[in-house]
């Protein structure tokens, strides 16, 4: 593949990462609120600018499975070869070995894109939201993976225990047309 074909796919597949999160917000979202009151004006939402990742998402939440998620903002991702949001700090070896994993659960997917690029995408029915990857990839990475309540998991209680618990003040009430604050799309990044 020449230099100029591999850009070109290499921009197609940022797009279209990009499209499949704001499809997935913006249906999830929907799916979500369908059916409840639109009295409820406010929803929950995690600021990932404010988050410390301190893995109470992952215990607090009154469902069984965390209605907190990690997500990828595809736009910011570095695609390395050497993610240290997937790897562990000393791995044996650089491969999807679950021995090499920093993800307690295996819920990040490791795809070979080309030399020298990998795509990391989360499963999220695997995520339990501990945010290790979080913390490991803003520390030596682009800081692409974040937290973010899920709002078609999310049963909206009017307290909700993580932000209850929340130490950072990371968990807020929103506007319930504004339910997600997205990395990759602020001058914050
Ligand atoms: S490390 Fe934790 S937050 Fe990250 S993908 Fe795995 S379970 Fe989810
Ligand atoms: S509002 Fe309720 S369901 Fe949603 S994240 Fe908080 S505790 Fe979990
Ligand atoms: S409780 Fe607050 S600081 Fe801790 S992981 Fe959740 S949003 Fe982040």
């Amino acid at each position: 593949m020449n230099k100029n074909a591999k850009e070109v796919s290499r921009r197609s597949l940022l797009a279209e990462g990009i499209r499949s999160f704001s499809l997935l917000c913006v249906g999830g979202f929907a799916g979500g609120m369908m059916g409840r009151s639109q009295s409820q004006r406010y929803c929950w939402q995690i600021d990932p600018h404010k988050c410390v990742m301190c893995g109470i998402c992952a215990t607090h939440c009154v469902l069984e499975e965390s209605a907190v998620k990690c997500v990828q903002a595809y736009a910011m991702c570095g695609y390395c070869k050497l993610c240290t949001g997937f790897f562990d700090p000393s791995p044996q070896a650089l491969n999807t070995g679950a021995e090499n994993q920093l993800c307690p659960t295996g819920a990040i997917v490791r795809t070979f894109i080309e030399d020298p690029y990998y795509e990391y995408k989360i499963d999220e029915n695997l995520c339990t939201g501990c945010g290790k990857c979080v913390k490991w990839c803003k520390a030596f990475g682009n800081g692409s993976f974040y937290l973010q309540v899920r709002h078609d998991r999310c049963l909206n209680c009017n307290e909700c225990s993580i932000a209850i618990a929340c130490p950072s003040e990371a968990f807020q009430r929103v506007p319930y047309d504004e339910p997600y604050l997205l990395k990759g799309t602020t001058s914050k990044g």
